[in-house]
């Protein structure tokens, strides 16, 4: 999950990463507010989950809590990339001196974590790294030790900062770490990283995104979800705990396994071309167990969005056989026609390893009107697709 900055800002004053005072306001009057009470000039700053607000014209100077209040009348509503701008941070206006740029990112390819630091900041950094790959200095962050401070200071000079910022750019980066660590964060960045005029560093941006597999043991991120904008059936699906994601074709798509899952999309998105461009209307993993339960929640789930048109159960029989995710199919579309409610989508099942003849004997004696089995991935992808363009 990505972070808004006012959220990254939370997390940086929480570990001791120098941050000016700051509010968050949803409306003008409130930004007016906001800008009484920190005193001052100030800076009125669109909170959306992009970069390049400042060239889209969502970063503004206010001298007083008029003009803060006429600036966030301005960025409040305004559409940045996509992104509809409804709260504004007011921040302290910073005398900058300098600009840098710090980051701590996990590197997939290199399994490990990387930090970088450039004296280019304020500027977009994939320009920088295009541009003038020498200005943007990268090392390996060793998972067991953290970033030192001895690594911090070799950042500092291997980027080049002016001498006498080394100790505050080395202070923030270890600081840095620790955000990244104990937030369980996949990448921080501050673009700027400021030094101001009387020689102090202080962050004036903020990116973060936290690692939703780590949720179980980081309660308090729990508040920075935005409710709001998530999708309904992706906000059902998580409180059943499936890995759901909405997409937006017709076939419904349920699987064991995240692999396995995966390539039915890209079978079901092939097939589809054949049928008038049939998609995969989401991403399913109901995982090992494949319980009676997990399966009546994901096709739940699936059958509750209008889009899709037909279902594509693809199930490989591991350690959980066919023979046990038939009879949990079987029992769940029993929970979901129990109240007399038919389903009328078509569904395809395709059962492969681990008993799996048992698992469409199973399927075949329970003769049940809504279900097909097709003995191949391919097959079956292509009668889903079929059916889905067929419902149309
Ligand atoms: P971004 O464009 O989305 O990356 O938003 P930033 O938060 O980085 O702000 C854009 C630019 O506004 C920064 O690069 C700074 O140059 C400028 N800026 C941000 N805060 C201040 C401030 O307190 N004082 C001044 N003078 N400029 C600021
Ligand atoms: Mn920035």
């Amino acid at each position: 999950m990505d972070l808004l900055e006012h959220q990254a800002q939370d997390l940086f004053a929480k570990h001791g990463v120098p941050v000016g005072r700051y509010r968050v306001a949803s409306t003008a009057e409130q930004a007016r507010e906001a800008a009484t009470e920190i005193g001052g000039r100030v800076v009125v700053k669109a909170q959306v989950k992009t970069g390049g607000r400042g060239k889209a014209g969502g970063v503004k100077l206010a001298d007083d809590p008029d003009s803060a209040y006429d600036r966030a009348s301005a960025i409040l509503g305004m559409d940045i990339k996509g992104h509809t701008v409804g709260r504004v941070l007011v921040t302290e206006a910073s005398d900058i001196a300098d600009e840098y740029y710090v980051s701590l990112l996990l590197d997939r390819s290199n399994r490990s974590f990387l930090a970088m630091v450039s004296r280019q900041g304020g500027m977009d950094i994939e320009q920088v790294a295009a541009e003038n790959p020498g200005a943007l200095i990268r090392l390996p962050v060793d998972p067991a030790e953290g970033l030192t401070p001895a690594t911090a200071a070799r950042l500092c000079v291997e980027a080049q900062l002016p001498p006498e910022v080394h100790d505050g750019v080395s202070d923030v980066l270890v600081r840095l770490w620790t955000v990244f660590r104990e937030e369980d964060a996949t990448l921080v960045e501050i673009n700027p990283l400021a030094k101001l005029a009387d020689g102090s560093i202080r962050a004036l941006d903020g990116k973060v995104t936290v690692d939703d597999n780590a949720r179980f043991r980081q309660s308090g991120h729990a508040e920075f979800v935005d409710t709001a904008a998530a999708d309904p059936l992706e906000a059902l699906a998580a409180a059943k705990h499936l890995n759901y994601v909405k997409l937006d074709g017709e076939v419904g798509v349920i699987g064991n396994g995240a692999g396995l899952v995966m390539s039915t999309l890209d079978v079901v998105a092939y097939a589809g071309e054949e049928f008038g461009g049939v998609k995969p209307a989401n991403f399913l993993d109901i995982g090992g167990g494949a319980s009676a339960e997990v399966m009546a929640n994901g096709l739940e789930i699936i059958l509750g969005d209008p889009a899709v048109r037909s279902v594509f159960v693809n199930v490989f029989g591991g350690i959980t056989a066919c023979d046990a995710v038939a009879d949990g199919i079987v029992q769940a579309i029993e929970l979901l026609t129990a109240d007399g409610a038919e389903i009328t989508k078509p569904l395809v099942v395709r059962l492969d390893g681990n008993n799996a003849e048992e698992g469409r004997r199973i399927l075949s004696a329970a003769a049940l009107d809504c279900v097909r089995t097709v003995d191949t991935m391919d097959g079956a992808a292509r009668l889903a697709a079929e059916l889905a363009a067929k419902g149309a």
